[in-house]
């Protein structure tokens, strides 16, 4: 099947498609509007979709300048009434208990609905709040800077742990290209990691179905590649910043966003690249330290990822030893040891505690390194799509993204953690897993760092 972008009048038109993947796809009750100075429309998309006139709009300082000032003049002139939440802050705002307890000690008895002016931080504080009190939200995109638009889970911090939350999607979308496009350079940047990471999420997916008999939605897997084609194609583009290129990026990262809507959950867009950027991300907050931009993590963690997948494809399946497998074999009690080990007292129980299956017997470990060794052709083939390391260094540096974890002031130690226990961090299948079944994962590992030196 072929998948392509459709709008009438701005507004995104999904194709309508049938898939007996064994999924449970939804389509989601979501408006969505790309283009050209397209907020000088909003009260009108929100009219269409939304009953109500009493709205609070959140935004924060830079994103109020950009966009959110606009926004209340055109509601208000079309006779909505505001309360407006503006989070002030010096430096970065974060998605923390002081952001939400603002939004929330705002929201008034007639509220019937929160706007939310801004990126990935914004969404998700005004998201989860819309949430809690079950009333819709409208999400004014100001930066295509990561693909959390048609989200259904927040990221937020308590106390410098960071908490997932499930929440509600956007009932409203408008991404007006002309803002999104003076949006400041690194979002774009992180935008572009987020959705390069797809080529990962895309790679670990089918790996699992091959190896594990995991199902495999091929309407996702082909929105994925629309996407990431989006990307690739258009980088002078996006350099650039031209409507095309911006666009094209938007685009890219709503497509991919809306695959976690389709099927339910965030298998097709995060695999091991998105563990890595999380790991880093809650080291550094429980340190107290500014964790990087997220997809630029993602970024990094794509480019750690494809090198790995190089040396994975290289193996020698004739010279793999079962029985030297065997015996170098971790018993669970080992294994659960260095997980907590390195993700600490508080992280380290909760995700033993949330992956209860992951720890392996021998038997099915077997089972995993033969169905691997007879179908190495296969796996071969149908990742081909893959780009090699270099490759995906060359295309970074094309965009003047970061490729080292030097480069986001991640040492030694959290590089090698992430990449030795990135993999524990969900139970998702992926080629780190793979290699540690095989009784490879520690050499591979030591072969990235080198290479890194
Ligand atoms: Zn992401
Ligand atoms: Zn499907």
């Amino acid at each position: 099947m072929s998948f392509n972008i459709v709008y009438k009048e701005n507004k995104l038109i999904l194709p309508e498609f049938d898939c007996d993947c064994g999924m449970n796809h939804n389509t989601p009750e979501m408006d969505i509007y790309i283009g050209s100075g397209i907020i000088e429309n909003c009260a009108e998309y929100i009219k269409k979709s939304i009953a109500g006139k009493n709205a609070l709009v959140v935004a924060d300082n830079n994103t109020w300048e950009v966009a959110g000032s606009k926004v209340v003049k055109i509601l208000s002139d079309a006779g909505f009434h505001m309360v407006n939440c503006i989070l002030k802050r010096e430096g970065k705002l974060e998605p923390d208990q002081t952001a939400l307890g603002e939004i929330m000690l705002a929201v008034e008895p007639d509220t019937e609905f929160i706007v939310a002016v801004g990126s990935g931080v914004i969404n998700d504080l005004s998201r989860y709040a819309a949430y809690c009190i079950g009333k819709p939200l409208v999400s004014i995109g100001t930066a295509p800077s990561m693909d959390g638009y048609t989200s259904v889970i927040s990221s937020l911090h308590n106390k410098n742990l960071v908490m997932t939350k499930h929440d509600k999607y956007a009932r409203v979308l408008v991404c007006d290209v002309d803002i999104m496009r003076n949006a400041p350079y690194d979002m774009m940047i992180s935008g572009f990691g987020d959705v390069l990471g797809k080529f990962i999420s895309k790679a670990d997916w089918t790996l699992g179905k091959i190896v594990n008999n995991e199902v495999c939605c091929p309407v996702c897997l082909e929105i994925l590649t629309l996407a990431l084609n989006k990307c690739i194609n258009n980088i002078d583009g996006i350099r650039n910043r031209t409507r095309e290129g911006v666009q094209s990026l938007i685009e890219a990262l709503i497509l991919t966003g809306l695959t976690i809507l389709i099927c339910g959950q965030t298998r097709p867009v995060a695999s091991i690249e998105h563990n890595m950027a999380h790991f880093w991300d809650m080291m550094k907050l429980q340190d107290g330290e500014e964790s990087p931009a997220h997809g630029t993590s993602v970024g990094v963690g794509t480019v750690y990822a494809a090198r790995f997948f190089d040396l994975f494809f290289k193996i020698d399946t004739s010279s793999l030893n079962k029985s030297e497998i065997r015996k170098r074999k971790k018993t669970k009690e080992q294994w659960e040891k260095e997980v907590l080990e390195c993700y600490g007292e508080v992280l380290g129980p909760s995700i033993l505690k949330n992956n209860p299956d992951e720890y392996i017997d021998w038997d099915e470990q077997e089972r995993r390194i033969d169905t691997v060794i007879s179908n190495m052709d296969r796996i071969k083939k149908e990742l081909s799509f893959l780009p090699t390391g270099s490759r995906m260094i060359e295309i970074m540096n094309q965009i003047g993204a970061p490729v080292k974890a030097g480069q986001l002031d991640i040492d030694r130690k959290l590089l090698k953690d992430a990449l030795m226990y990135g993999k524990d961090y969900r139970s998702r299948y992926t080629v780190f897993k793979t290699a540690n079944e095989l009784g490879l994962l520690e050499e591979f590992v030591d072969k990235l760092l080198e290479e890194d030196e």
